[in-house]
């Protein structure tokens, strides 16, 4: 049985408050291991210590510090395969999909070596008489991240990375199902070369949550996870003035026009749809088929290909998808799976009574298609995060286009078509932050921002791209004038440029 601490100081250390709870495996539902819930005392240790550790990684130039992230991606080349094992078996995803999870999250490191690029301000010569004004962006200090158990590499890494690209120290707040890969992302920072105290990882719940949101000493919090609790991190966050962004839950679309290419649209919409046992926010969760012979066109070609998902353990290389990350999470999809029926939408196919042989008591479901669902159904309105499809038959363009800009989440959307304008018309009209043309899964790479519209997404910078190190520093501007410029006499009224 693993148990797992906090990273504090540069080091594991075992958690004091006395409460934790069970960390699974739910490929075979066994306990693999505890996660120690850390207390307000707790957190305040890892201020303290990153606290201290901050200026002096911050004073050092930022060269040396991107070093520090350039040894952390040899590292992880080196203990790939024991962090996606890790990733497998504590999350359910299967374990390419693992892979991808890490170096997604790699990625973001990558572009974060450009920080002295990113870092640069401002400077204009003579902006009055012997005036010269500039800008530089200085890091915040102490800064957190609050991150969901669906990505347990990535998005603590597209925190990190810039965050200390940039000068920061960060606490990061991983999720209490799956602590096993940000607690050895820690111990690497360090192992490449990160001074102890700069990036700290406490283990935990609402209590930690709570403690880091009211800690003066944090300056800013990023946060990934559902949209409750981004609402609630948002507000109290900010009420407690802190720089705060938060990113939410999805219900993403995908707008079939009658002139795709039928075959690939079902190979991307199978992908998107069931990767991750649908456990991704950016997972299709909607297809919206335009016009009703294109809507039979796809169910035919679509109906096969999820009765034939292959469903497996997250160590079968070959399985599609894996089990869903806890029991409840498996209860609360074949919920919504009976609450649709009830609705009145067509159950094509049903995945509820999946078991998986030699796994019985694993968290396991097989893939569920509803066709004929309507805007009012609850299983259209909200977000399931399962292996569970709905189809939304639309009669024409404009209708299909009003259902993404209608819905309450706005996190991704797609369009498959082999028509330019009408490609171009959606990208331009419709209310979603990422649009993917033939393109189902549009997470953008590392160079651009990431970031939901609507309730997927709170505050008014994005994750990674620039947006990062827009939200990871403040811009201090200096205007400065030498004695040789200074004129004699005191001035009462506003300095102008007249
Ligand atoms: P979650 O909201 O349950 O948990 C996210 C984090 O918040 C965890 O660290 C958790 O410990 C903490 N938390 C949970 N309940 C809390 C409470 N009452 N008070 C304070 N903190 C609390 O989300 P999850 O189940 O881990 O992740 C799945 C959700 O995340 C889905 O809704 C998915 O769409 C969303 N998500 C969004 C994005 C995005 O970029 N928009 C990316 C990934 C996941």
């Amino acid at each position: 049985m693993i148990e797992y601490g906090h990273f504090i100081g540069g080091k594991r250390v075992a958690g004091t408050s006395g409460r934790k709870q069970n960390v699974m495996q739910p490929m075979d539902g066994t306990v693999r291991g505890t996660v120690a819930l850390a207390s307000t005392q707790e957190l305040r240790a890892a201020v303290e210590n990153a606290k201290a550790a901050q200026p002096a990684w911050a004073a050092m130039n930022p060269q040396r510090r991107v070093r520090v992230l350039m040894k952390f991606l040899e590292l992880v080349q080196r203990d790939y395969e024991e962090l996606a094992d890790i990733l497998a078996r504590e999350h359910g995803k299967t374990i390419g999909d693992a892979r991808g999870d890490i170096q997604r999250g790699l990625e973001v490191v990558e572009v974060s070596i450009g920080a002295p690029h990113m870092m640069k301000g401002e400077f204009t010569d003579n902006a009055g008489s012997g005036i010269d004004t500039y800008s530089m962006r200085q890091p915040l200090g102490v800064v957190a991240g609050i991150t969901p158990f669906n990505f347990p590499a990535m998005i603590p890494l597209w925190k990190i990375g810039p965050a200390l690209a940039a000068g920061n120290a960060f606490i990061l707040k991983p999720s209490e199902r799956d602590p096993g890969v940000p607690l050895r992302i820690a111990e690497l920072f360090i192992e490449a070369g990160l001074p102890a105290g700069v990036l700290n990882v406490v283990n935990g719940d609402k209590e930690v949550v709570d403690a880091i949101l009211d800690d003066q000493d944090i300056k800013a919090v990023g946060f990934v996870g559902s949209t409750p609790i981004a609402q609630y991190i948002y507000a109290r966050g900010c009420a407690a003035g802190k720089r705060v962004q938060c990113f939410g839950g999805a219900k993403n679309h995908m707008i079939i026009m009658p002139d795709a290419d039928m075959d690939q649209t079902v190979d991307a919409l199978i992908g998107a749809g069931y990767g991750s046992a649908g456990e991704r926010c950016m997972a299709i969760s909607v297809a919206v088929p335009v016009g009703h012979e294109t809507a039979d066109r796809l169910m035919e070609k679509l109906i096969p290909r999820v009765e034939s998902l292959k469903v497996g353990p997250s160590t079968d290389a070959s399985a599609d998808f894996g089990p869903l990350v806890t029991k409840e999470a498996l209860e609360r999809v074949k919920g919504y799976v009976d609450l649709g029926v009830k609705e009145g939408a067509t159950l094509a196919v049903d995945g509820r009574g999946f078991k998986m042989q030699g796994y019985e008591d694993g968290f396991y479901m097989g893939g569920c298609l509803f066709d004929n669902v309507t805007a009012d159904m609850r299983i259209y309105k909200e977000e399931i995060f399962g292996p569970v499809l709905s189809v939304v038959r639309a009669k024409n363009y404009e209708e299909a286009l009003a259902l993404p800009n209608d819905h309450e989440y706005g996190n991704g959307v797609a369009i498959f078509t082999r028509d330019g304008d009408a490609a171009r018309d959606f990208a331009s009209r419709v209310q979603v932050g990422m649009v993917g043309i033939n393109v189902p899964i549009p997470v953008p790479i590392a160079y651009y921002t990431f970031g939901g519209w609507k309730a997927s997404g709170f505050g008014d910078l994005n994750q990674h791209g620039g947006d990062a190190f827009r939200f990871y520093t403040k811009t201090k501007t200096v205007t400065s004038r030498w004695p040789s410029g200074i004129k004699d006499g005191a001035e009462f009224v506003i300095p102008t440029m007249n």
